[in-house]
């Protein structure tokens, strides 16, 4: 990294700035400059210049893999109450960290500081609790045949070399659901981040090795979709677990089935919430928005961004959003008390301008850029009313902070134009009676589903898409069980 610019906005934005890592290549334990191109990286707050770093090659996607592929027998070789213990270490090392590592994300993407500094505590959580599995990796003895003809025991073994694949969204959240199962599974991880955010990852690897993960297990090549595309191909991964878009996600899926790999795929959602009039309209309304336009700027694949109201109260819902949304706090990540950051650069701006331009449906609020914040990548909470169900609105994701509201008269409309998209990501109910609670939870068709609220992503949870937005698992057991293969042995006795 050369020509670091210090942004002139709080001392923890000074301090990330100063911490980004020179390199976005983390192989073998060390810090490497690149070998492809440079790219000029910019905040999202206000458009300074971060620098200039140069990405990853696939050529060094082939040395990161191949360093994963000497680490991994030695760690799944090693006792697995050692390996329980350096993961507890890269845990604590990660809480410990947990400020520096949201600044970088903030810096990189625009996530308001504190959210991404609650990201990455979660990060920590998610490293503990496969930190506890670590040691409690089981297999299965089936009865084959007549007692004491025949032994059969079927064991779980690592894939070898995972790739992971994440996006910029949330970089350092997404890498621990892959990392800290892999690891804890006994694999050696190569992972490629979004080339727009890749510092914090980085950061990430370098903070494991410190706390003790052997050089090799914990790779990063910032690099492009070629470096991503080069880790799908490879024939030394065994397993690709990957998120993101549904684009590169099918072309992910393609390349490891070509060689007979599997791929793991967390993809995009339209996810619907269902709001009841028997609801708290008010903090329904208002959380409606915080957590499908507010948070992240919208920026997240399971938020509810389609919202559906029952007919008594949707005009009540819609003036409750418009009221909510001029009490947001938009402005620069970095300030204690922003709710609403910027959107992760100025061509994500410009196109999620373009799809509210184009939408159907009647605008309630926003849908333009919030006074005084022209220098960054800043939109307006946007909600449209009135949405055509069939619309691109409706069934599309934007990817920024535009919630689409539509009517329904009954539970049955309800659920059937949630399921009414080719996603099956995540689904909200919100109503105070229990048992349309449980009722529509088990009708609607997605992986992940929330009744008054949303889940903060515990590592317990088994979280997956349906449809469209997925295959696989991420979380808990379930989740362990993605990054093992199963060797049957049978012996005759
Ligand atoms: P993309 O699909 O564009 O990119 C995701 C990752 O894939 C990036 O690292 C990207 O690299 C890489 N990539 C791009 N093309 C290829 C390819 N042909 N082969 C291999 N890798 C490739 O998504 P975004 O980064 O724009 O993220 C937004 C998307 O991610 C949304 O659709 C969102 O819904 C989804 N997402 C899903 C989540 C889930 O758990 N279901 C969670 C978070 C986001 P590069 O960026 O360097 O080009």
């Amino acid at each position: 990294m050369t020509e670091i610019r210090l942004s002139d906005a709080a001392a923890l934005c000074e301090r990330a700035a100063a911490r980004l890592p020179a390199g976005l290549v983390f192989v073998d334990g060390a810090l490497d400059r690149g070998d492809a191109e440079e790219v000029e990286y910019t905040h999202p707050g206000d458009g300074s210049s971060l620098g200039r770093c140069r990405l990853g090659s696939p050529a060094l996607i082939d040395t990161a893999v191949e360093s994963a592929a000497r680490a991994w027998r030695s760690w799944w070789a090693s006792d697995p109450a050692a390996r329980r213990e350096v993961l507890l270490a890269v845990a604590a090392a990660i809480r410990a960290a947990t400020a520096d590592l949201g600044a970088l994300v903030s810096l990189e993407m625009g996530m308001p500081v504190k959210t991404a500094i609650a990201a990455a505590a979660q990060a920590a959580e998610w490293f503990s609790f496969y930190a506890g599995l670590t040691d409690k990796l089981t297999g299965d003895s089936p009865r084959v045949g007549p007692p004491g003809r025949v032994l059969d025991y079927v064991e779980r073994v690592p894939h070898g070399v995972v790739g992971a694949i994440i996006p910029w969204n949330g970089p350092v959240m997404a890498a621990a659901l892959k990392v800290a199962p892999a690891l804890a599974a006994g694999n050696a991880v190569v992972l490629k981040p979004s080339e727009l955010a890749p510092f914090s990852t980085v950061e990430l690897a370098r903070i494991a090795c410190r706390a003790g993960l052997p050089a090799g297990l914990l790779n990063v090549v910032g690099s492009g979709a070629a470096g991503g595309a080069r880790l799908a191909q490879h024939p030394e991964v065994g397993l690709v677990s990957f998120t993101g878009g549904n684009t590169a996600g099918a072309a992910v899926a393609t390349a490891a089935a070509a060689r007979n790999a599997r791929a793991v795929l967390e993809l995009g959602g339209k996810s619907a919430s269902l709001v009841f009039d028997d609801a708290d309209i008010a903090r329904t309304a208002r959380l409606s928005l915080l957590l499908g336009a507010v948070q992240n700027s919208g920026q997240g694949c399971f938020l509810p961004t389609r919202v559906l109201v029952q007919r008594g109260v949707y005009d009540e819902f819609l003036a409750a959003m418009a009221a909510a949304a001029g009490g947001i706090r938009i402005g620069d990540p970095f300030a204690a008390d922003t709710q609403m950051g910027p959107v992760v650069n100025a061509a994500a701006k410009a196109r999620i301008t373009g799809v509210v331009a184009a939408a159907s449906g009647r605008l309630v609020t926003g849908g333009g850029t919030p006074a005084g914040l022209s220098d960054g990548s800043y939109l307006e909470p946007t909600v449209l009313a009135d949405v055509a169900p069939d619309s691109a609105l409706a069934q599309e994701e934007v990817f920024g902070p535009v919630v689409a509201v539509l009517p329904f008269a009954d539970e049955d409309e309800a659920v059937e134009l949630a399921n009414g998209t080719r996603y099956g990501l995540a689904g909200y109910v919100w109503t105070e009676n229990l048992r349309r609670a449980h009722r529509i939870a088990s009708r609607l068709e997605a992986g992940n589903i929330t009744v008054n609220g949303m889940s903060a992503l515990p590592p317990a949870l088994a979280f997956n898409g349906w449809k469209a937005s997925g295959l696989g698992v991420e979380g808990g057991q379930a989740g362990l069980a993605e990054f093992q293969r199963t060797k049957n042995v049978y012996v005759q006795l």
